[in-house]
């Protein structure tokens, strides 16, 4: 159902869409966003939302429900994904039997390596394609990977949305402002309007593709109309912060700003927050949707324990104790089309050791994601920035590579280097390289190179985007990025 909306979007629909008149440009947008708006007005959503309200401030039954939860997705994984049938007769697991989240270490843990490879088999039985919302998720080294999920689950991972704007005093029908990838103003127009609206949603989507100087202004008076909650990646919100400027006082651009998708760094938070003159409150999710941990005002990192069950473990899969960094295994909970258990997802972060409580109120265990994902945005000729974010969403289409990076090698040159996975991938890379420079007006020139791996950086991150010394068109410094959808 809504696979097919997404598809023709991205593939046909997107030219007839830009061609579009601007007040018919918000019907589509509306069009689309009705199916997704329902479901996030659904029994479920509500029903999740109340439910999470009571759980986190009640330690007992948040315990009590993880369990119930927990049993429930493994009896049905057992019953209907056959990876999981083999792993558990093979470990004599039983699940029925499981009484608490440490049954999980007799079960091995999943590499996304080997979800993208065993795909099929992790699929439950049970659920049909047709009543499933599948999606592409293209990480940070652009291999991409398909998620298939209920259409509950999505409604269910809402309302952690909604938990945290609530947090922030945000009422669940106001309007927000989303600043993501989708191209809902083409990047090649020079409009007057930089946004277009998502009525059944509420939601103003903004250009992330027009941040350039000469639309400073634009964007300003567009956010200084009305503070409304905004909400975007933040390599994105950081784009928009340097091509904006601090906001002036008393003369706020944003109610709060959450960030999602991305590791936020601090001088991310500090540039955001000055130039939309607002909170940010930072959340973790990913489209696998096994795992949520969202900020609270007080500043701690809250893992929604009845979402998914969270383990930090070290190298070799052993437990870490609270205070010591690790590798974050997931096993999800809401999301019976594809149960992913012990998932290793390639973040890392700590569990905080307990003791003192938030003064928010909330019950649930402080966790701070050290999400290791970096990337810088490309800086083209013009002042023009691309984050990894719209870059990633190009790779999201790209199959046949086993990685990607983009070198920026001067102010109108970049490189993409292709590590690939099958055969194609050179006239991959090369039609993705004229597919760039055609949608940059040919003021940049893309190249592509295939080669067998794509270095790390001396801390072993690999970055999807490399800019050279000297390459970028504003010189700026390296700093973190990156990510996983939403
Ligand atoms: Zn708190």
């Amino acid at each position: 159902m809504l696979e097919a909306h997404a598809r023709h979007w991205a593939k046909s629909l997107l030219p007839v869409y830009h061609r579009l008149p601007a007040p018919m440009r918000h019907v589509a947008v509306s069009m689309r966003g009705w199916p997704l708006a329902r479901l996030r007005r659904s029994a479920w959503a509500r029903e999740e939302a109340a439910l999470g309200a009571r759980l986190e401030r009640d330690p007992t039954a948040a315990a009590r429900c993880v369990v119930e939860r927990l049993r429930a997705i493994l009896v049905h994984a057992a019953a209907t994904v056959p990876w999981y049938a083999r792993a558990f007769a093979e470990h004599g697991f039983d699940p029925v039997a499981v009484e608490g989240p440490d049954a999980l270490r007799r079960l091995p843990i999943l590499e996304r390596a080997a979800l993208r490879d065993a795909w099929r088999d992790l699929q439950s039985r049970a659920i049909a394609d047709d009543d499933a919302i599948c999606t592409s998720t293209s990480g940070t080294t652009g291999s991409g990977l398909r998620v298939r999920a209920t259409p509950e689950a999505y409604a269910r991972t809402w309302a952690q949305q909604l938990r945290h704007r609530r947090w922030a005093g945000i009422a669940p029908d106001e309007w927000r402002i989303t600043l993501f990838g989708a191209e809902v103003v083409s990047r090649r127009a020079d409009p007057r309007r930089l946004w277009v609206y998502n009525v059944p949603d509420r939601q103003i989507l903004l250009s992330a593709y027009h941040l350039a100087p000469r639309w400073a202004d634009a964007y300003r008076r567009r956010l200084e109309r009305r503070p409304l909650a905004v909400e975007g990646f933040p390599s994105v919100l950081r784009d928009v912060a340097h091509v904006i400027g601090p906001a002036r006082p008393g003369r706020p651009r944003a109610r709060v700003v959450f960030t999602t998708g991305e590791a936020l760094t601090a001088e991310a938070r500090s540039d955001i927050g000055a130039a939309f003159g607002a909170r940010v409150l930072d959340e973790y999710g990913q489209d696998e949707k096994v795992g949520f941990v969202l900020e609270c005002p007080a500043g701690t990192y809250h893992q929604v324990t009845e979402y998914g069950v969270l383990e930090v473990v070290d190298e070799a899969g052993a437990p870490v104790p609270p205070g010591v960094e690790g590798h974050l295994l997931w096993t999800g909970l809401v999301n019976p089309a594809m149960p992913l258990v012990r998932y290793r997802i390639g973040d890392e972060g700590v569990v905080v050791p307990g003791g003192r409580p938030c003064p928010c109120g909330v019950t649930y265990p402080a966790v701070a994601p050290t999400l290791t994902r970096t990337g810088d945005s490309l800086r083209l000729a013009g002042g023009r920035r691309v984050s990894p974010r719209l870059l990633n969403q190009l790779l999201k289409e790209c199959r046949s590579f086993a990685a990607a990076q983009f070198v920026q090698d001067g102010p109108a040159s970049v490189t993409i280097l292709a590590e690939p996975a099958g055969a194609g991938a050179a006239a991959e890379a090369s039609a993705l390289a004229r597919r760039l420079e055609a949608q940059f007006g040919g003021a940049v020139h893309f190249q592509s190179r295939i080669v067998d791996v794509i270095a790390r950086d001396p801390s072993a991150k690999r970055r999807l985007v490399v800019v050279r010394d000297g390459g970028g068109a504003d010189g700026g410094g390296a700093d973190g990025g990156g990510a996983n959808g939403v």
